[in-house]
């Protein structure tokens, strides 16, 4: 007989209250529209997880979070001191899954990594691993009592509980703030994770497979290199080299901005108004230097550039100010981007100007209606300043983060393409619409990524130097790249947490090099491997303002594609499957999945890997073909020819002449 499962049995006391060092950073206050009942649902719905003799207690313990959090953590069950993602075999469990999503969850929590480690919070101002520490607590106790025959489900963060499955099942299946149409909306959202039903996972942080900002950096490397290409006439060789990109945001993603055009050659000016997340990217050596000074931002980058020396210089201060500063002085600026966290402007994810960090976190906590006001006008001035910038010659590219969205949002109709509404994007294209989309994602490259559980330095290099031996560099100009990146990965000193890579890789790509690692798995060459994906992929996300920014047919608000992929890694049996609502650019505005698959050398990974890694990848390509994507189109055929077992639909091409002729004769 199996009785359920709770607090009191890994807590045979109520713990103390841990310590919290203040030079931790720490969440704002989040908001939300909370009734009385409200209040004492979210209080009782905490409570659930709570052994009954605690409820007294705990109960004004989380009504006194709440009110100063916006959210109940539970605190009180945060681990002591600091978290880490441990090798696998550090781990207590039944299966190798079981152990391997232990690690994966702390290095999503790892105190290096973590943007707000005592929310959970891994990235992007609001991405939760979980909702509370009751519920880390459950899901690894639940893990490590998972057998091979079971599949932990759960929601937003809640383990719903193990339930009975088969072996190639997967051993998890997550979602995180999926809402009803209706509900899907930031304002209901937020009532609901103060009630503590639901979490905001981000893209990865809710599925367990965030990287540190090494996750984002090959993207932005090929983005900006691309752009370059396209935008500034570089050849397919060239580099950045004497190029200035100016953006903002050193935060868990953007942080990776400027160690990215480093890469790439160029030189970067980054806002970021947190004095501590600089620190941070300058102890990490992701930017070289670190001012509060405008005039000595541009000419050292200035001098940079002329020994074409790549640089990434922190500007502590608004992005704002570096434009006007940028336009007063005549300075010319190649490519200009955002990376603030847009996606969450109202809370705290994008700084108004003219005040600094501290004033900004106040203003928040203590009077949110005069902060919107000040974050929408700070909006229009950002994009007033991107205009002039625009029209001087500079190519500027939202980044993914709901920037143009969100100054839409706060009432600038011009940066609506037809001047009335967002349904045919905005002026500026976003980077997936100009770069990613057609170079990318529709042949199926996209962000691949693995983790050497062994957490041994020797089996990172092993699967480098693998991963390189499979990738022709001759192929394409793509794979050319690709190949470059990883040649310099480990010279690049990307790895923030755990031992892990990026590697943008298509279909082919992909599942040649999870092969070669099961096999080096089980020739016991390496420890086991976590593989995983950015959501944000050809196939895995649907989002009109970024991942789907590229596909013309009217499907770009349609979020089919990301639930094909979630229910199709799961019936071929990924170790872990999720589906998210918000990814990126923030709720109700995509879904998009992700998947985690164990290397453990076997057959039946191997078997797995055959059936599932071509299915994720070429069901992103087969709707962006459907959507008439040249690129796409050819790499379907391409796809036919290699593979038995797979037909894919392809589109006929109306020609444009018929079309105008026929609603000309109406
Ligand atoms: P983050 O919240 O950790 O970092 C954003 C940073 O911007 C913060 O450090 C904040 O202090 C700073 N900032 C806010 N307003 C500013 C201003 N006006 N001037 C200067 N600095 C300012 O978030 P993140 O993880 O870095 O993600 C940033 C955004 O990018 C999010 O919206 C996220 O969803 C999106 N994103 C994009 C991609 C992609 O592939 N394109 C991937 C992940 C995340």
């Amino acid at each position: 007989m199996n009785s359920s499962i709770h607090l009191g049995h890994l807590f045979p006391t109520l713990p103390q209250m841990p310590a919290f060092d203040p030079s931790i950073r720490r969440a704002p206050k989040r908001t939300a529209e909370l009734s009385d009942n409200d209040v004492k649902l979210a209080i009782r719905n905490a409570l659930r997880y709570i052994p009954n003799e605690w409820h007294e207690t705990l109960g004004h313990e989380f009504y006194q979070e709440l009110m100063e959090h916006g959210r109940i953590y539970g605190y009180r069950f945060r681990p002591e001191g600091l978290i880490k993602g441990q090798p696998v075999d550090q781990y207590e469990g039944q299966t190798l899954e079981g152990k391997a999503f232990q690690t994966m969850i702390d290095n999503n929590l790892d105190f290096d990594v973590a943007l707000y480690p005592y929310e959970l919070v891994t990235y992007g101002e609001t991405g939760q691993v979980f909702q509370n520490w009751m519920q880390y607590h459950l899901v690894k106790y639940y893990l490590k009592m998972m057998k091979d025959n079971q599949t932990l489900v759960i929601l937003s963060g809640h383990p719903l509980g193990l339930f009975y499955s088969n072996a190639n099942a997967p051993r998890v299946m997550l979602t995180n703030g999926l809402m009803v149409g209706t509900y899907d909306h930031p304002n209901h959202f937020a009532r609901a994770a103060a009630l503590g039903v639901a979490n905001y996972g981000q893209m990865t942080a809710g599925g367990w497979m965030y990287i540190g900002p090494q996750g984002i950096v090959h993207g932005t490397y090929s983005t900006l290199l691309n752009a370059g290409r396209l935008k500034l006439g570089l050849g397919h060789q060239d580099n950045l080299k004497g190029k200035l990109f100016v953006s903002s945001g050193l935060g868990g993603m953007s942080g990776a901005q400027g160690k990215a055009c480093e890469i790439a050659g160029g030189v970067a000016i980054i806002a970021e108004v947190d004095f501590s997340r600089i620190q941070t990217r300058h102890q990490q050596g992701w930017v070289s230097m670190a001012t509060a000074s405008l005039k000595e931002a541009f000419d050292c980058a200035k001098q940079s550039q002329k020994e074409h020396k790549p640089m990434a210089i922190a500007y502590h201060g608004n992005i704002v100010d570096v434009l006007e500063y940028a336009i007063a002085e005549h300075i010319h600026i190649d490519l200009l981007s955002d990376q603030t966290s847009c996606h969450a402007v109202y809370e705290g994810g994008y700084c108004p100007a003219d005040m600094d960090f501290e004033e900004r976190t106040r203003l928040l906590k203590n009077h949110p209606d005069v902060f919107k006001g000040k974050v929408d006008k700070t909006l229009k001035r950002h994009y007033q300043g991107i205009l002039t910038l625009r029209d001087r010659g500079t190519y500027f590219f939202d980044y993914g983060n709901a920037f143009l969205k969100s100054v839409y949002d706060a009432g600038e109709v011009s940066v609506c393409k037809n001047k009335t509404n967002d349904l045919e994007g905005f002026i500026f294209p976003s980077y997936v619409e100009d770069i990613m989309g057609p170079l990318l994602f529709d042949y199926g490259y996209g962000p691949f990524r693995w983790v050497c559980l062994s957490n041994n330095p020797l089996d990172l290099d092993k699967t480098d130097q693998a991963a390189m031996e499979e990738i022709d560099p001759s192929r394409r100009f793509q794979d050319y790249d690709n190949y470059m990146w990883i040649k310099d990965a480990k010279k690049n000193q990307l790895v923030v947490g755990t031992l892990a890579r990026i590697l943008y890789q298509d279909a082919f790509g992909r599942l040649k090099i999870a092969k070669r690692f099961n096999q080096m798995v089980r020739n016991q060459e390496i420890g086991p491997i976590m593989l995983g994906r950015d959501h944000h992929d050809t196939g895995g996300t649907d989002s009109p303002f970024r991942e789907t920014s590229n596909i013309k047919d009217g499907s770009n608000i349609m979020a089919e594609m990301a639930t094909h992929v979630a229910m199709g890694n799961a019936a071929r049996g990924m170790s872990l499957v999720a589906l998210h609502n918000g990814g990126g650019v923030g709720i109700g505005k995509s879904i998009n999945g992700g998947y985690g698959m164990l290397l453990d050398g076997s057959k039946r990974v191997d078997a797995i890997l055959d059936q599932a890694m071509l299915f994720d990848v070429m069901t992103g390509v087969s709707r962006r073909a459907w959507a008439t994507n040249q690129h796409a189109i050819e790499t379907v055929h391409q796809y036919h020819q290699e593979v038995e077992h797979s037909n894919i639909t392809v589109p006929f091409l109306a020609q444009e002449e018929l079309i105008e002729s026929i609603i000309k004769k109406k």
